[in-house]
């Protein structure tokens, strides 16, 4: 499942900025996806929820953000974007096409909840013993 894959990787990612930033919480993801890499963003949304819970012990929102491919006609050299496959060229009409962008997964932002300002739900009680 593409998604499931993606959906991991994006759960890795935010893992390991998190760990640069202390004990924190993610409430919620922001990625930037190109629409040829053939994401459904309903799916991707439904398995993140599985990836975060299983990496980051949390399940924080997704926002997607799709974003249009740009590419270069490799015959009349016609900069274009495009959001369909198969892809022509709108000038000359060639399908040789270099893609020049659109087909990343981006990391945009990531919104975390300081757990030390926070509610202390898991310190540990002095008082014990
Ligand atoms: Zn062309």
């Amino acid at each position: 499942m593409h998604e499931m894959s993606i959906a991991l990787s994006i759960a890795e990612n935010v893992k390991e900025v998190l760990l640069e930033h202390g004990d924190v919480t993610p409430i919620s993801i922001r990625i930037r996806i190109g629409c040829l890499a053939g994401i459904v963003p309903d799916v991707l949304r439904f398995s993140f929820g599985f990836a975060a819970t299983d990496i980051l012990g949390c399940s924080p929102g997704l926002e997607i953000e799709e974003v249009l491919v740009s590419g270069r006609c490799l015959d009349c050299g016609e900069h274009f974007t495009f959001d369909t496959f198969p892809v022509v060229c709108p000038s000359c009409g060639k399908a040789r096409i270099d893609h020049t962008g659109g087909r990343d997964l981006e990391l945009v932002s990531l919104e975390v909840e300081d757990n030390n300002e926070g509610d202390r739900c898991q310190t540990k009680d002095p008082e014990s013993q």
